[in-house]
């Protein structure tokens, strides 16, 4: 059992007590024990936050982008030569394997950081030429920047906010989940470390209520929220107020179609990969696979004889693929779709039940689970189910699966499996979602932008397109001549 010390807050520089006096329990899904207890900040320590993130901006403004860089380039440093330990303290906290934290969670953090330490120095203002008069833009930042996360990837999501928000001159004031406070805080160390002047990068923990005082307050000048669509509408709707800027990352129920053409392995690959990795939690995942009818049979006993050879358990072994959702809430949520699916009348082609053997039953573990037999209208196919639950849906025209694809409200991601070069990307140009991939899927690259369209979210990260929405552009107009007056 791992009892780690109470979770402080991290504000200026340093670690401090928050003044409420309240703390909730970290528990670790895999076993159900608590790990440690994590203070709850105040609203006096969100505004004693913010207050330090707001002094400290305004020289770190000042700096050039070539100094910020070099700083968030040996944070850089320090996240890679400490993958093992922060892989391991998210696995403690989420209950992902192991063998996909080392890979892919402080690492694509680190990768996000490195991207936009070079990207500071690159940012630079137009000139345009007006005839003797000229006119100038310079990309300013923004001020106080609020981050707040979700549980999936606690530390890519606040690399990925902190990353580009400092490289641009904010200050941030981080939120993580309430389920998975821990990696944030040693985020928080590192900058220090790092050089990062204190009061740049504080996190405070908490409940909504401390992400609502943050999307609230007036000396906040923009918020970007990672988490579910209901929750990005309290933000908006809460931002809105003093008109911040507003990025939001929500959640999915994105298509991925496999016409018959495509090599079936690889979108056999791909589907479970987009539904099973991170136990299926992750908000991009192609959880309504279309496939072509001719191939449908073909596909489903390559997928369920893959599926089956998963091997479920501790997430700390590194032979582990399926680890413990998040939580026994979730885990009952995710257990009630597989039920309700049953009752609308899928057919479970695998799995469909909590997972208890090889000292798993103390941890909330769900078999990766393949329904045939699903319909557009039933909750597994139209609802977030944010666990390891995928649905197999049958099509005969290209037609009419980007029509199906393309009926719901969520926007994030889709994928397209098919040999034809001109299908793919006809396909691709019709789908709304924000973010699509031809021949694989999931894949994030920092150099590419990432969010959503519809009700998946507004704004993008990651990439150049981050830039533009962590900094706003001033116009400056110079007068060579003189004023023309008619008065
Ligand atoms: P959530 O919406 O419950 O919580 C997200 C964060 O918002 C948490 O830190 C929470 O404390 C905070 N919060 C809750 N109420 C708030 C309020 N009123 N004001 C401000 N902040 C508030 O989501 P979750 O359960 O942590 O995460 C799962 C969801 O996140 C899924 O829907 C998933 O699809 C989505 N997600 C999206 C992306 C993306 O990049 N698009 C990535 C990961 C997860």
């Amino acid at each position: 059992m791992t009892t780690l010390p109470e979770v402080k807050l991290y504000i200026g520089g340093e670690y401090v007590d928050a003044t409420s006096g309240q703390t909730f329990d970290n528990v670790n899904p895999a076993t159900g024990e608590v790990i440690c207890k994590v203070q709850i900040a105040s609203d006096a320590d969100v505004n004693r936050a913010i207050e330090a993130a707001k002094q400290a901006q305004k020289a770190w403004a000042k700096t050039t982008g070539a100094e910020r860089g070099r700083i968030l380039n040996r944070a850089v440093a320090l996240i890679r030569e400490r993958n093992q330990e922060l892989s391991e303290l998210e696995v403690l906290d989420t209950g992902k394997p192991l063998q996909e934290a080392v890979v892919a969670d402080a690492a694509s953090g680190a990768d996000c950081i490195e991207y936009f330490a070079g990207a500071a120095a690159l940012l630079k203002g137009d000139h345009y030429d007006l005839g003797g008069s000229f006119a100038y833009t310079r990309r300013e930042p923004l001020g106080v920047c609020a981050g707040i996360g979700a549980w999936n990837y606690p530390i890519q999501i606040a690399c990925w906010k902190s990353g580009p928000a400092l490289a641009c001159g904010n200050a941030m004031v981080y939120k993580p989940s309430e389920m998975t406070p821990l990696t944030a805080m040693k985020l928080a160390e590192i900058y220090t470390e790092a050089g990062l002047p204190a009061g740049l990068f504080n996190v405070v923990n908490g409940y909504g209520p401390v992400g609502a005082a943050l999307s609230t307050h007036p000396d906040v000048d923009k918020v970007s929220l990672t988490g579910s669509v209901p929750t990005g509408k309290k933000v908006l709707q809460g931002a809105s107020e003093t008109l911040k800027h507003v990025t939001l990352e929500l959640g999915g129920k994105s298509p991925l179609i496999v016409f018959a053409d495509a090599d079936l392995d690889n979108a056999v690959s791909a589907a479970m990969l987009a539904n099973f990795y991170t136990q299926g939690e992750i908000c991009s995942n192609g959880t309504r696979v279309f496939v072509e009818e001719s191939v449908h049979n073909q596909f489903i006993e390559k997928l369920v004889s893959r599926t089956e050879k998963m091997k479920i358990g501790d997430p700390m072994d590194m032979e582990t693929h399926v680890g413990s959702l998040i939580s026994e809430d979730h885990m009952n949520k995710v257990l009630g779709y597989i039920e309700a699916g049953k009752k609308a009348g899928a057919q479970i082609a695998t799995g469909g039940n909590r997972y208890t053997a090889n000292g798993c039953d103390k941890g909330f573990y769900v078999e990766p689970t393949v329904f045939t037999q699903c319909g557009d209208e039933m909750d597994i196919v139209r609802e977030e189910i944010f666990g390891p639950v995928m649905s197999v849906l049958t099509f005969k025209t290209e037609e009419e699966a980007v029509r199906r694809a393309n009926d719901t409200d969520f926007g994030l991601a889709a994928g397209v499996f098919t040999k034809d070069i001109m299908r793919g990307h006809r396909v691709v140009a019709e789908l709304e979602a924000g973010t699509c991939w031809i021949n694989n899927y999931n894949l994030t690259p920092i150099e590419m932008p990432f969010g959503g369209y519809k009700h998946s979210g507004i704004g993008r990260e990651n990439s150049q397109a981050a830039i533009e929405h962590y900094t706003q552009l001033k116009s400056v107009y110079v007068e060579m001549g003189d004023v023309d007056a008619p008065y």
